[in-house]
């Protein structure tokens, strides 16, 4: 038999994990209707919360933790757990200013979930198939006692797993998709006055800070190349150097050659090794593991709290340390509203600074008009602040400086609208690379 015989291989083995990949997958008008719904994800743009109970509100404005000016939307993530009953939308948020960098209280993320009786009916017709089905094996094991139960219960015990209806794809049923949320009220703005007693969406509006225009995100699943293929130097710049190129700009060319972290190496390796997935901004896998930027962070100590200093091979085996097998976070606050714990959901990555870059900021709703050419770096600033107004008039905007952005949600998926837990590793440099 031919050693290339695709009949031998086992597709078992092919070395998917259980994250999703989101990239950018281009502009959307800043018209379309897919920017009033919180069933869409997206980049940039304004978020959109789902209808509400009358006694829950949508945050009107969110505000940096440190300067306390409206801070553009990073991203909005349509999530719903397989076979849960809820939409669940997730919103992170960042301040632009150059001096609210590395400062908690910058970057903030909501969740908001809403009861989806679509899903709930899903739910419900595959609770009582399955009680169906159980009855009917009761009765034929009854018939015939020396009959064997099926591996049963493929169902309803993947509540965080699969993820096909995640990122705003086609809902989970075989009925049309349809958004019983986004039916009236296309064109016209959200009513601000209304929304303790809306029923409706709540879209944020002009003039807020936002990155212009907002972009689609689609999912893929992370594959990996084999370890053996995987496991080559960052150093080694014999691979695939196109492919390289593309997900790394002048920020990483920077940091590599002079900050030499193990932690950062595999984050670094792990983003550019996915297949397809090198132009990832946002990682996806709820009760997931996330994956660590920087040894030296606080963060690292306190999810990885066993984690040995050294990740090389140890004598004895010859094998990687695994950082997956040592995660134990401690201290999460859970969530307060209704006191579950909270899980690892989603994480942002370094390339998504480069996609929401200080001059697509806008305060109109539309893409800010580009610096000309000719223009000095003063000039361009002071165009800046003017585009957006309530961002200052220091012209302080800059790209920020995180490594990472992790969000820890809910695990109970509990309905309503409010704030989950942060954390951030900053981006490294050379001078707190020692710290
Ligand atoms: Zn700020
Ligand atoms: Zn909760």
């Amino acid at each position: 038999m031919s050693p290339s015989s695709p009949a031998g291989s086992s597709s078992s083995s092919i070395p998917f994990s259980n994250t999703l990949l989101a990239l950018p997958d281009g502009p959307i008008a800043y018209d379309a209707a897919d920017l009033r719904s919180h069933t869409v994800s997206y980049i940039g743009g304004y978020p959109t919360f789902p209808a509400l109970s009358s006694a829950e509100k949508a945050p009107d404005t969110i505000k940096c933790g440190v300067c306390h000016e409206a801070i553009p939307l990073l991203a909005q993530v349509y999530c719903p757990p397989e076979d849960g009953e809820n939409d669940r939308t997730v919103y992170v948020w960042a301040c632009p200013r150059t001096k609210c960098q590395r400062r908690d209280g910058s970057v903030r993320a909501y969740r908001a979930s809403a009861r989806n009786e679509e899903y709930v009916r899903d739910v419900e017709e595959k609770r009582k198939q399955r009680e169906k089905d159980e009855a009917e094996e009761r009765e034929r094991a009854r018939k015939n006692p020396f009959s064997q139960m099926p591996d049963s219960n493929t169902n309803g015990s993947t509540l965080f797993g699969g993820g096909q209806s995640l990122f705003g794809g086609p809902p989970p049923s075989s009925t049309p998709p349809t958004n019983p949320f986004s039916t009236s009220s296309e064109s016209q703005p959200p009513d601000l006055s209304s929304l303790s007693i809306s029923k409706s969406n709540t879209t944020h509006a002009p003039p807020l800070p936002a990155y212009q225009p907002a972009q689609y995100l689609s999912t893929i699943d992370e594959y990996l190349p084999p370890p053996d293929e995987m496991d080559v130097d960052v150093d080694d710049k014999d691979e695939t150097p196109a492919q390289a190129a593309e997900w790394r700009n002048e920020r990483w060319e920077q940091l590599l050659p002079e900050y030499v972290d193990e932690v950062f190496e595999r984050f670094v390796h792990r983003l550019e090794n996915a297949e397809g997935g090198s132009g990832q901004v946002l990682r996806y896998e709820l009760n997931g593991v996330p994956l660590p930027y920087s040894s030296t962070s606080k963060l690292y100590r306190q999810l990885f709290p066993e984690a040995p200093t050294s990740l090389k091979p140890s004598d004895e085996n010859n094998q990687e340390v695994d950082l997956s097998k040592l995660y134990a976070p401690k201290d999460i606050p859970p969530c307060p509203r209704c006191g579950a714990k909270r899980v690892f959901e989603l994480q942002l990555v370094p390339s998504l600074i480069s996609a929401l870059q200080p001059d697509s900021l806008s305060t109109t709703g539309r893409p800010a008009k580009k610096g000309k050419k000719n223009q000095t770096e003063e000039e361009r600033k002071k165009e800046l602040a003017r585009l957006a107004g309530g961002l200052g008039d220091e012209g302080g905007l800059g790209e920020m400086e995180w490594g990472t952005v992790l969000v820890f949600g809910c695990s109970a998926d509990c309905t309503g609208v409010g704030e989950e837990w942060v954390a951030v590793e900053w981006e490294a440099t050379l001078s707190n690379s020692s710290a």
